[in-house]
């Protein structure tokens, strides 16, 4: 998967007691045109969720993302994991995802971490 020529967005998947389960990036099967917000490229939570196995996604309680995620990632997100917790770095454009996970009951914050978990990570996909 080619990388996003705008910008690099991560989704990362843990278990209830914060095992990192998988990660992923934003990007394209094809190439980024690099226009913004019409750049062909996946949502990073998009290709999390296409690459885990089932079990995986039913065993994800906590999602941690590099920017908050889109109304269509976070419907994904909700309805394909055990989700009880988003974390993320920034709040990107809209918040209508925010907004839906909060009224599904789930926890959202906005986490300054001094270390973002991945630094070193492996790329999926
Ligand atoms: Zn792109
Ligand atoms: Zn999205």
């Amino acid at each position: 998967m080619n990388e996003c020529k705008q910008m690099t967005v991560w989704a990362l998947a843990f278990t209830s007691d914060m095992q990192m389960i998988d990660t992923a990036r934003n990007g394209n099967e094809g190439e980024c045109t690099g226009e913004e917000g019409n750049c062909g490229c996946t949502h990073p939570e998009k290709n999390l969720i296409s690459t885990m196995t089932i079990q995986d996604l039913e065993r994800t309680e906590t999602v941690l993302l590099t920017h908050s995620p889109c109304e269509t990632c976070a419907f994904e997100l909700y309805y394909n994991m055990k989700l009880q917790h988003v974390f993320y770095k920034e709040e990107y454009r809209k918040t209508d995802g925010i907004e839906f996970l909060q009224l599904k009951g789930i926890e959202t914050r906005k986490v300054d971490w001094t270390k973002w978990p991945i630094e070193q990570e492996r790329v999926t996909g």
